[in-house]
């Protein structure tokens, strides 16, 4: 998608910094950091939400979660991690193709906010 900076960095046409790529998904270190491990796992197709993905995109994001686990031992998160899937205004979703936060490398609580 023109204009889509996730389009772009998955393009090259953008720098990253890559932890994981394969032909379905790329991941990369968040440009401003949440925790001490922030990373996002971008399925390579353009789609904002869930409520407009189609069944071969739905392919891509079960993908996304089967790898998540091996992306985060090697990012060092044996203690665990939280991911987040922001949906839309009130998530405050900046980025409009899906994307799954990986957070982690420290405490973070019981609360989610
Ligand atoms: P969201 O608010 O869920 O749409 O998350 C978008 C995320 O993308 C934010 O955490 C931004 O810090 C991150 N982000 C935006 N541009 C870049 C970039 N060029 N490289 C890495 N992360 C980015
Ligand atoms: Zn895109």
């Amino acid at each position: 998608m023109d204009n889509c900076i996730f389009c772009k960095i998955i393009a090259g046409e953008i720098p990253s910094n890559k932890v994981y790529e394969d032909e379905n998904m790329l991941a990369f270190r968040d440009i401003n950091p949440q925790a001490k491990v922030h990373v996002l796992v971008v399925p390579k197709s353009h789609f904002a939400t869930l409520a407009e993905m189609n069944g071969e995109q739905a392919e891509l994001v079960k993908k996304c979660m089967e790898k998540i686990p091996h992306i985060a031992k090697s990012l060092g998160l044996e203690k665990g991690y939280r991911l987040i899937v922001n949906q839309g205004e009130d998530a405050g979703q900046t980025v409009h193709h899906l994307h799954i936060h990986i957070l982690g490398g420290q405490s973070m609580g019981e609360k989610m906010l």
